[in-house]
């Protein structure tokens, strides 16, 4: 009986929906042109009940795609890094991952953005992550991951309007910021106003923690 209680328990439960997840991205080859690399997710996108999930572009070449970790070996993971060290987050803590799960390439072998399409193809992936772990905050980073969530739940916010506002979004927050790689750090949003925007990931884990009426009432 005692086994039985234990193999049934809520957090076996979502243990098996996450390990079934991975291993249907592992040999997903939805989109033609990620056909040479794999899906970047299992249990080193970080706590599979972390009250905060973030989500990324895609993983860079440099980055999670060689370190197997999103957002992790390149300048934009140490960026990534250091913001949620400003707010006193740990890796261990969060569950980080990316609106298309494999390494999008140009011919020349460089990073490109993911299509449409791809982010498409991989939204039944996003809408079952965040199902899965169940995060009280949603955090985006950068343009792409923000217009990715409209496949899950249908929102209306914009990068450049509402970056770092705390959102109500289909049961839980949504943080959008924009996306730490140093390109955006250049000509985008430069490091003071993202370490300020960060400031927002805390405030929504704090309201995440009130009873309903008072989180309403209190997101702007
Ligand atoms: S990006 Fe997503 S949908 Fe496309 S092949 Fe990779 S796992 Fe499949």
């Amino acid at each position: 009986m005692t086994a039985d209680f234990k193999k049934d328990s809520p957090a076996d439960a979502r243990r098996a929906a996450f390990d079934a997840l991975v291993a249907e991205a592992a040999a997903c080859r939805r989109c033609p042109a990620m056909c040479g690399r794999s899906a970047v997710l299992s249990e080193r996108n970080g706590r599979v009940c972390a009250r905060v999930m973030f989500v990324g572009e895609a993983p860079g070449r440099q980055g999670g795609d060689r370190t197997r970790v999103p957002f992790s070996g390149d300048q934009s993971g140490r960026n990534f890094s250091r913001y949620l060290a400003s707010i006193g987050l740990r890796r261990e803590e969060i569950f980080i991952t990316n609106a298309a799960l494999c390494n999008p390439r140009a011919e020349s072998g460089a990073n490109r953005r993911p299509t449409r399409r791809e982010v498409a193809n991989c939204s039944e992936f996003l809408r079952r992550q965040i199902q899965t772990v169940d995060p009280r905050v949603v955090v985006t980073l950068g343009a792409v991951s923000l217009d990715a969530l409209r496949a899950v739940e249908y929102h209306r916010l914009s990068l450049k309007e509402n970056v770092g506002q705390v959102q109500e979004w289909g049961g839980r927050l949504l943080v959008p910021l924009y996306h730490p790689s140093p390109q955006v750090l250049a000509s985008h949003r430069r490091e003071a106003a993202q370490l300020a925007d960060y400031k927002s990931v805390a405030r929504a884990l704090g309201l995440a923690a009130k009873p309903d009426g008072a989180r309403r009432r209190e997101v702007k």
